[in-house]
């Protein structure tokens, strides 16, 4: 198979290893930078051109685009959709899970376990906002922050209500929280590929710490998940539409929740602390998957 990787780096682990799971299966391996891919948006001719080159014939695509190129990122995808390609996660699918609010909203329809989250816009509201979520301690987030950045912890009433207001001045769209206290500063990220969960680790934000991403100082272990944690994870990454996400999740009082799902979650973090060929099940995902012109959404969306 010929097989597209957009990724801004080829020396990422991810990347890396995905090249090398694709080249040890005989498939034919290219990784492109997704900011050098133009387009040619004709009546019925998409195209795809590459540093002065066209680009034809890739039968399958793996997106690994970074938060930071999403606009242009998913264009490029879509396009790769719009001539056939098969995409390893859909184009829409990647811009629904950008948004966190979006993504909540979707899961909460689906009644999949979810912290209370407040959303609101004027600081008029900011009391009532803060009396929904059962008070503070609260958990206060950037709508599109990612690594942990624009995520704090309000530990009283004050402090909420401060920070949620410093927030609302600069204009900035934010989500108010209930704190999982009982979580501990761990979660568990079920790496998702179809409907399985391949592989999770436990990570544990470092001392002091209630952030456990490992952007942040955490560190990740091998965990075993319970038979309601692995549905929890299967069924949002398909409520968000993903073949390939790692979502994660908190272990409350009431059962798991539901943090985020991410559509381009890394394999370094958990293939080292698995041992599992991560990469490996992604390309054989692909392989069962892909056939040339048979993309579910062409484009769509
Ligand atoms: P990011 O996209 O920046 O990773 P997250 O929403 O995943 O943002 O939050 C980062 C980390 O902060 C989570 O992995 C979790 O450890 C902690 N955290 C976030 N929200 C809560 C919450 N409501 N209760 C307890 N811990 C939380
Ligand atoms: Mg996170």
């Amino acid at each position: 198979m010929k097989i597209a990787i957009l990724s801004r780096n080829p020396k990422l682990y991810s990347t890396r290893r995905l090249v090398e799971a694709a080249e040890n299966r005989e498939h034919e391996v290219r990784v492109l930078d997704v900011l050098r891919c133009y387009m040619n948006i004709t009546s019925m001719r998409p195209q795809m051109h590459y540093k002065g080159e066209r680009l034809e014939g890739f039968e399958a695509v793996i997106p690994r685009i970074g938060a930071s190129v999403t606009f242009y990122g998913t264009a490029v995808l879509r396009q790769f959709e719009m001539m056939g390609t098969y995409p390893l996660n859909e184009s829409v699918a990647i811009t629904r899970s950008r948004d966190k609010l979006r993504s909540l909203q979707l899961l909460s329809r689906k009644g999949i376990g979810l912290p209370v989250t407040g959303f609101a816009h004027k600081p008029d509201d900011i009391q009532d906002l803060i009396k929904m979520v059962g008070g503070a301690p609260l958990v206060i987030k950037l709508l599109e922050g990612t690594q942990g950045i624009g995520v704090v912890l309000a530990e009283t009433h004050k402090a909420a209500e401060s920070v949620i207001e410093a927030f609302m001045g600069l204009k900035a769209n934010i989500l108010v929280q209930e704190f999982i206290k009982e979580a501990g500063g761990a979660d568990l990220r079920c790496f998702v590929i179809g409907d399985k969960v391949v592989a999770t680790m436990k990570r544990q934000g470092k001392e002091g710490e209630f952030r456990s991403n490992l952007h942040r100082g955490g560190t990740a272990t091998v965990v075993r998940i319970t038979p309601e944690e692995r549905s929890t994870a299967v069924r949002a990454a398909q409520t968000m539409g993903l073949n390939v996400a790692g979502v994660d999740l908190l272990r409350s009082n009431h059962g798991p929740v539901v943090m985020e799902v991410n559509s381009s979650p890394g394999l370094e973090g958990i293939e080292s602390s698995t041992g599992k060929d991560v990469a490996g099940a992604i390309i054989a995902f692909i392989e069962k998957s892909a056939t040339l012109g048979k993309t579910r959404t062409r484009g769509r969306g």
